[in-house]
């Protein structure tokens, strides 16, 4: 069994039932051109030394492992950790990912990158990589998302990106990903697509989990130097399950209690959210064989979330798999919850937590308080909240 876990996915992308690899023929040399170089580099001296050097110098690894005295205190039980990703180099844990594809695409004699953005998170964790990586840079965004996050996009210029509007279907995200995929169909030669979050089509899951599993892996030092043991209990928040699955990955091997949250939205009985363990079923979305929000017909449903980088329709497969397993349990927290979360934070430790990790604080909430003075809880910090701060205030009815 724990061989089963750590060995995933199989060949062809599979873990268990999920995943693989759905996509058209034309993007096929692509992929297995893209999971050649992967394998090879990720063995790659050189390569490890680069990238490893870079985390530390650029991202400003190790990210601290912050006890949180007086939130513990307060909620009097578990003794309370945050992981602090939103101490890296850009807000949030995207870079990690962003920065070692763009290394590796540069590897593969790549000249461009681009790379799919809802909020622009990623937009801008891409755009940095390429800055860095000295890569020709393009964005796609949908037009509804442009004109939602100006500030975003105009960083992304700053950084040399070109930004390009897509103006079909809900101009959001999934049809900004549909263009990215397009593009790197036509241009496979030169360019390689930068995907954001451990879902699509193999390899992108398996690789975008091993960029992330940094975060365990410090954490699991970190935790071992100050406690003498390993932690009771990790919660992360779950969009496509990056961040999760990074903090999770160094873990599976051990007993350990671990808890992905999702976007509750306005609640599952509302229709308006993005839980798709609570609210889902088995489909195939964007590459990949998923949970996935879809009506009787197999159409995907429109989701909401407060946090952009939690809406999404779709669930990175490995979490799926590991839920089977009874390895991660998941939930979800609400709006509400989140918002409430937000401002917890804030003002007992003096920490403004992005809405997404705001989700995962939530939970941690609770878990803690009924947990025992002596048990260790490490809740992953995803990422900043300061890009979230207009977004709260216009939700309080403040005008800034
Ligand atoms: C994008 C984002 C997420 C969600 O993405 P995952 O791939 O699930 O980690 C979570 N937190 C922050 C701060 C983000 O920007």
């Amino acid at each position: 069994m724990k061989k089963e876990l750590e060995n995933l996915p199989d060949k062809k992308g599979h873990f268990g039932q999920y995943g693989g690899r759905f996509v058209p023929e034309t993007l096929m040399p692509a992929l297995i051109e893209l999971e050649k170089a992967y394998k090879k580099y990720r063995e790659d001296k050189e390569f490890l030394t680069k990238l490893a050097l870079l985390q530390k110098d650029y991202i400003g690894r190790p990210t601290p492992l912050y006890h949180a005295q007086q939130l513990s205190e307060q909620l009097g039980g578990a003794k309370i950790y945050l992981k602090r990703e939103d101490l890296c180099h850009t807000g949030a844990h995207k870079i990690n990912n962003a920065l070692a594809q763009a290394l590796l695409a540069k590897k593969m004699g790549k000249r461009r990158i681009i790379a799919e953005t809802g909020a622009g998170q990623h937009g801008v964790a891409t755009a940095t990589g390429a800055a860095l990586a000295g890569l020709e840079c393009e964005i796609y965004m949908g037009s509804e998302d442009i004109r939602r996050q100006a500030l975003n996009v105009f960083r992304m210029r700053l950084l040399g990106a070109k930004v390009t509007e897509v103006n079909i279907g809900s101009r959001t995200l999934k049809d900004a990903i549909n263009e990215a995929l397009r593009d790197w169909t036509t241009n496979v030669q030169n360019t390689h697509y930068v995907l954001g979050t451990a879902f699509g089509p193999h390899p992108y899951p398996a690789m975008v989990r091993d960029f992330q599993s940094v975060i365990g892996k410090e954490a699991r030092q970190q935790i071992l130097k100050k406690e003498g043991k390993l932690p009771d209990c990790l919660i992360a928040c779950v969009g496509g399950g990056s961040n999760s699955i990074g903090l999770f990955y160094a873990f599976l091997k051990d007993k350990i209690k671990m808890i992905g949250v999702e976007a509750g939205g306005h609640g599952i009985a509302s229709g308006e959210h993005a839980a798709r363990f609570a609210g889902g079923s088995l489909g195939v979305f964007q590459g990949c064989k998923s949970y996935l929000l879809q009506n009787d017909d197999g159409n995907v449903l429109g989701t909401h979330s407060v946090s952009a980088g939690l809406d999404y329709a779709s669930v990175g497969p490995e979490h799926c798999y590991l839920r089977d397993m009874k390895k991660i349990e998941y939930t979800y927290a609400t709006d509400d919850e989140a918002l409430k979360a937000f401002e917890l934070l804030s003002r007992t430790e003096g920490i403004i937590p992005a809405l997404e990790s705001a989700h995962a604080i939530a939970e941690g909430v609770k878990r803690a308080s009924v947990m025992n003075k002596k048990s260790v809880l490490i809740i992953n910090l995803s990422g900043r909240g300061d890009k979230d701060v207009q977004e709260v205030a216009r939700i309080k009815g403040i005008n800034l």
